[in-house]
């Protein structure tokens, strides 16, 4: 890209032609959304101005994004926000870029969840989960919590963002430790990390580079946060009430079993993604026998 002036496709050619010598999936998509953000226009946008000249400032920062994309930075990292359901979310590296099968998870949510019903989003990172809850379920009390105090300013700043401040209370701590002693919830759903430990290492270089390990580092085989909501749950969901928990490929069985193995849970399904994948393990809490 030399000092000359730019018109709107040639530059996005260019820049998606790169991109792709270099190695870098939907190419033209990376180039088009970051120069979006540059623009400050809507995507498809774009498609009405290709004959737009760029000011050089435009240029300019177009290239710094285009310079940290090479350097894997995620696309929602440089332009700091995200999409997830109908919510546009300022995204930074102290949350994990919200992923599109975490929206089964509001899905299911949505299905179970009692219409004025109390809920948690536990491991709730930027928020989406709780948002999206408190979006599409109005008359829905929504409760949300995380560990990373750095992760709740931005959910809270997506809070205002999206017009859902007071829609949503939240808490900072370590999974349940906010919640003992309060009133149980009808639903609780989770989205915790479950990377097996040793697997990091081999993540694409945007997740593991740039994602904060803390949302994505599930022990040493990936299930240590599912052991201690397996155990912990039930404290805090009332009788009849559900927990739905997030399942990384492949985890859908040792989940299932696990929560299978705890006696105050009970009913345990598992719920697949779009593509088939079994992707929410959905249990419920036993009513009272003894
Ligand atoms: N889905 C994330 C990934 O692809 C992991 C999220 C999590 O650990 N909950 O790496």
């Amino acid at each position: 890209m030399s000092g000359r002036s730019w018109r709107l496709l040639d530059i996005l050619e260019n820049t998606s032609r790169f991109f792709a010598s270099k190695g870098l999936e939907n190419a033209r998509l990376q180039a088009e959304l970051l120069l979006a953000a540059v623009l400050g226009v809507k995507r498809l946008d774009l498609y009405l101005q290709f004959e737009r000249p760029l000011h050089s400032s435009e240029v300019d920062r177009y290239r710094e994004y285009v310079r940290q994309r090479l350097q894997r930075v995620p696309v929602q990292y440089i332009t700091g926000v995200a999409a997830f359901r109908q919510l546009e979310l300022t995204v930074t590296p102290a949350v994990l870029i919200p992923r599109p099968e975490t929206e089964v998870l509001v899905d299911v949510a949505l299905e179970l969840l009692p219409e004025s019903g109390r809920v948690l989003d536990l491991c709730c990172g930027s928020g989406a989960v709780a948002l999206s809850l408190a979006q599409e379920a109005a008359a829905a009390e929504v409760v949300a919590a995380d560990v990373s105090a750095a992760a709740l300013e931005v959910a809270k700043a997506n809070g205002q963002r999206c017009g859902l401040a007071e829609r949503v209370e939240w808490h900072c701590g370590d999974l349940f430790a906010p919640f003992c002693g309060t009133e149980p919830f009808d639903l609780i759903a989770a989205n915790p990390p479950y990377v097996r430990h040793d697997d990091l290492a081999q993540l694409a270089p945007e997740v593991r580079d740039y994602e904060p390990h803390l949302a994505l580092d599930g022990g040493e085989d990936g299930l240590a946060y599912y052991r201690r909501i397996a155990q912990e749950a039930a404290d805090f969901i009332r009788p009849g009430g559900y927990l739905l928990l997030e399942v990384g490929d492949g985890q859908g069985a040792a989940v299932e079993d696990l929560l299978a193995q705890s006696e105050r849970l009970t009913e345990v399904q598992i719920r697949p993604d779009l593509n088939k994948i079994p992707r929410v393990v959905v249990a419920r809490a036993a009513t009272q026998t003894s």
